[in-house]
């Protein structure tokens, strides 16, 4: 048996139980094509433009707020908001819903409407792959993509809200776009989804597991050097990211103890630059055990990560001048299947 099928069952048998779903009520609400269609038309969104900007407000207010001619028309548009959007207080008063003010942050940062380019950004960084500082920002519909202009490698393709790039010029965006993803992935790796709150599905892979047409057999496949990744998957609003294992790691206390005690700080690595001086690669498939190291000064830091993204143990090993060969106790760490 392979831990592949073994996988497979798994899968089966969580949705076909499915007691843990149950136990959530459903929410309440309208159907979405209800809800996006009381919002068509430009005086219904002027409605919830105008008491986003001064909240309550009352009838005659909007009213003028509004390019509406008469009170009856106007009434009709703050009709069909009341059901989702707008809600009317006991001073008969009106205010937004928490999806009303949803919308109305979606309509003033430009989530939905804005599409931006921008020109080529130089960035100060290394490329991780050819060592030069040739890495350039290019965006296209608002998504930055990170290229080594030496080297030709595609590094990052990064998704960034429209209101991002109107805030932030050529000069602070790269920080920006980290400090951004950088908080993404802590989200996701924490459990939550970082749009929708949702709960997280969190599974290590090896990169050939997902792309091949068959399950691979671990005894062809072995163990060394297969290339693993992190995939996050939200189990209600279906976000997801793929990323090397490392970047899920650098906030855990030995990493940024491990830099720390070599005078780095990692947080000063922009995640298009984290990268050369890291490993990762498939110890153990059963039970699952992906090894990240890094090195730094001739000493490692040797991470095991279990299937579900945990580190069950780490541990710093001098490496002196030996830079290619696994470490007896390495290997005894492998054969021992990295039960912490
Ligand atoms: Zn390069
Ligand atoms: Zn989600």
């Amino acid at each position: 048996m392979t831990a592949e099928r073994r996988e497979d069952e798994t899968v089966t048998d969580e949705s076909e139980g499915e007691p843990a779903a149950a136990s959530v009520p459903e929410p309440d609400g309208l159907p979405p094509s209800d809800a996006f269609g009381a919002l068509g038309g430009e005086t219904r969104l002027e409605i919830v433009r105008a008491i986003a900007d001064e909240t309550p407000r009352t009838f005659s207010a909007l009213f003028d707020a509004t390019d509406e001619d008469t009170s009856a028309g106007f009434a009709y548009h703050l009709r069909q908001l009341t059901d989702g959007f707008v809600r009317q207080r006991e001073d008969e008063r009106y205010e937004l819903t928490d999806a009303g003010r949803s919308v109305a942050r979606a309509l003033r940062a430009g989530t939905y409407t804005a599409s931006v380019d921008r020109d080529p950004i130089e960035l100060d960084d290394d490329c991780p792959f050819c060592g030069d500082v040739a890495l350039v920002a290019t965006v296209v519909d608002n998504v930055t993509e990170i290229d080594c202009e030496n080297c030709d490698a595609p590094l990052l393709q990064l998704s960034f809200p429209a209101g991002g790039y109107a805030s932030h010029d050529a000069d602070d965006l790269p920080e920006a776009l980290d400090a951004h993803h950088r908080r993404r992935i802590a989200s996701f790796g924490d459990g939550v989804c970082p749009d929708c709150a949702g709960t997280v599905s969190t599974t290590v892979e090896a990169v050939a597991d997902r792309d091949a047409t068959a399950p691979s057999d671990p005894q062809e496949t072995g163990t060394e050097h297969v290339p693993a990744r992190t995939v996050f998957e939200c189990e209600a609003c279906g976000a997801d990211l793929r990323c090397p294992v490392a970047l899920t790691l650098l906030d855990h206390p030995a990493v940024v103890a491990f830099y720390h005690d070599h005078a780095r700080d990692v947080r000063e690595r922009p995640i298009w630059n984290v990268g050369s001086e890291w490993r990762e690669r498939v110890v153990s498939r059963d039970p699952w055990c992906v090894l990240v190291s890094t090195r730094l000064d001739g000493e490692d830091l040797r991470l095991y990560v279990a299937r579900d993204g945990t580190v069950v143990d780490h541990r710093r090993v001098d490496v002196g001048e030996d830079h290619t060969s696994e470490s007896a106790s390495d290997r005894s760490r492998r054969d021992s299947g990295a039960s912490a």
